[in-house]
């Protein structure tokens, strides 16, 4: 599992743009190029839609 409060690097899995988002989102992540959703926010946890590459302290 992916702990709270960690940088993510998630790649697209639409477009394969790469791009870091916040591991606890509260809000919608989408891609920045295609605007496919990512992130899904759920109950405080962010449920990752994308794929991870890296986690980044
Ligand atoms: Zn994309």
């Amino acid at each position: 599992m992916v702990k709270d409060s960690k940088f993510l690097k998630i790649r697209c899995t639409k477009c394969n743009n790469e791009q870091n988002t916040f591991g606890k989102a509260s809000t919608p992540v989408k891609c920045l190029v295609c605007g496919e959703p990512l992130v899904d926010p759920k109950g405080g946890k962010g449920k990752i839609r994308a794929r991870i590459l890296e986690v980044l302290n």
